[in-house]
């Protein structure tokens, strides 16, 4: 069966609602995926649900859509919060993308001392996610925060917030934290939150990992949580995908079947 496009749209979606497609999306449509007047078109918004609706008219100027019928409630993603350094644009994209697969309900870039890239551009990381969330199947598309620095997100810190500090330095003083000095197994902390409530973060570092200064302040806090990823020192965009898969596997919606 050929795939139904399914596209993210900003406006309500009920029986009968009549939408203009913008000229990006009703490009996709009519001259990437050469769909015609009748062919169905998968909507959701982050609010409605997901809906089938059908191409009214196309044309190479747009595209309209009439919508039909619901086929899927609304549903939510975890309380779960990527917080990471950008590194490299390519690796920076990679991480938005699978945190996004991953089901996070927030991207919030964070400048540490030894982050390289400091320009971030969220109107790019946003489009980024929205693809990779009408692939995915979301119905909500990720908040991608505008980046702060970490004193300022620590400073700021909600109540009931628990921050998994991905430490790859360790215990130890300074240097690889290597066999006596490694922070506890993320699994370990996972498996302990027998009635887990609240919201989760997942702290990641830049290729040059955190300063001194900074693991100093982050291991200071009661609501942060410092963890290993294991035994090998892991690139930032594999340690988000490793963090993020071990957090649904355990504490996320990996565990119902009806996600
Ligand atoms: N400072 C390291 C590189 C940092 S890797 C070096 O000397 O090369 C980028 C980020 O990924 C780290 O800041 C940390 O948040 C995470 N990370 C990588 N490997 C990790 C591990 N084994 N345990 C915990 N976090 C890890």
């Amino acid at each position: 069966m050929t795939q139904i496009p399914r596209l993210f749209v900003d406006a309500a979606l009920h029986a009968g609602a009549r939408l203009e497609l913008p000229r990006e999306q009703a490009h996709y449509l009519v001259n990437v995926m050469r769909k015609e007047a009748g062919a169905p078109v998968r909507l959701f918004n982050g609010r409605d649900g997901e809906w089938q609706a059908v191409i009214g008219a196309a044309s190479r100027k747009g595209a309209s859509l009439v919508v039909e019928t619901r086929l899927r409630e609304q549903t939510g993603v975890p309380r779960l919060r990527l917080c990471f350094a950008p590194v490299k644009k390519a690796r920076t994209d990679f991480i938005v993308e699978k945190a996004t697969e991953l089901g996070v309900a927030v991207i919030q870039p964070v400048i540490t001392r030894r982050t390289q890239s400091e320009r971030v551009r969220t109107d790019r990381l946003l489009a980024l996610a929205t693809e990779a969330a009408e692939q995915t199947e979301r119905l909500c598309l990720p908040v991608i925060g505008e980046p702060v620095t970490l004193e300022r997100l620590l400073a700021d810190w909600p109540e009931d917030e628990h921050l998994i500090f991905c430490d790859e330095a360790g215990d130890g003083e300074g240097a690889w934290g290597g066999a006596s000095g490694r922070a506890r197994p993320m699994l370990d902390l996972l498996e302990e939150q027998t009635a887990p409530s609240g919201g989760w973060t997942i702290l990641i570092g830049p290729e040059g990992g955190f300063d001194e200064t900074e693991r100093a302040h982050l291991r200071s806090l009661p609501f942060v949580h410092p963890v290993t990823l294991g035994p090998r020192i892991l690139r930032a965009d594999t340690a988000a995908v490793a963090a993020l898969t071990l957090w649904q596997g355990v504490l996320g919606d990996w565990q119902s079947a009806d996600a």
